[in-house]
């Protein structure tokens, strides 16, 4: 089965964690926390961020986008959870491409635009994300490490970390366009 090449950032684009969450039958409370879906726990531990901020268990110290989501929730990998979303949103992204030509020609376009202007920083600022990747990375798996020795460290976003970490290291694999 085919897959379109723009499909995970469409997907990042139309699909919030709550919602896909919500289509598995979790539902997290008002302040984005349930029990978590990867490992055993009585106390929610489990966030959900708004919008594409992503998610994070605080207990198993998992976290990322809807895309890692899906991995998870349908025991999958990267394009397996691209064809689950896909075919549970019906967002016609993987099979049978039903664009008309001209729509094709217009996305093709602006994939096209999008491409050069990543091609170019690619080229320009690779050892730039790389070396980003890395600080990310540190201060990730640093707030991890303080976690398990079971610090209570102040409110922060480490999901969105995540998030940012993957991202880079998706352009950097020429998986973002
Ligand atoms: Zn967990």
């Amino acid at each position: 089965m085919s897959c379109r090449s723009d499909a995970p950032w469409r997907i990042r684009q139309a699909v919030t964690c709550a919602d896909l969450l919500s289509r598995r039958g979790y539902h997290p409370d008002r302040h984005g926390l349930m029990l978590c879906p990867f490992h055993s726990e009585k106390t929610p531990s489990f966030r959900v961020y708004p919008g594409s901020k992503g998610w994070y268990c605080f207990g198993c110290h998992k976290g990322g986008d809807v895309l890692t989501l899906a991995e998870g929730l349908y025991q999958t990998d990267f394009k397996g959870a691209v064809r689950e979303i896909d075919r549970l949103y019906n967002l016609g992204l993987t099979g049978e491409d039903k664009r008309t030509e001209g729509e094709k020609r217009a996305d093709n376009a602006a994939l096209r635009k999008q491409r050069q202007t990543h091609g170019e920083i690619a080229r320009a600022e690779h050892d730039r994300l790389t070396e980003r990747w890395g600080v990310l990375n540190a201060r990730i798996h640093h707030m991890q490490s303080r976690l398990d020795a079971g610090e209570v460290i102040a409110p922060f976003d480490i999901a969105e970390l995540i998030c940012k970490r993957d991202r880079i290291g998706w352009k950097l694999e020429g998986e973002i366009y």
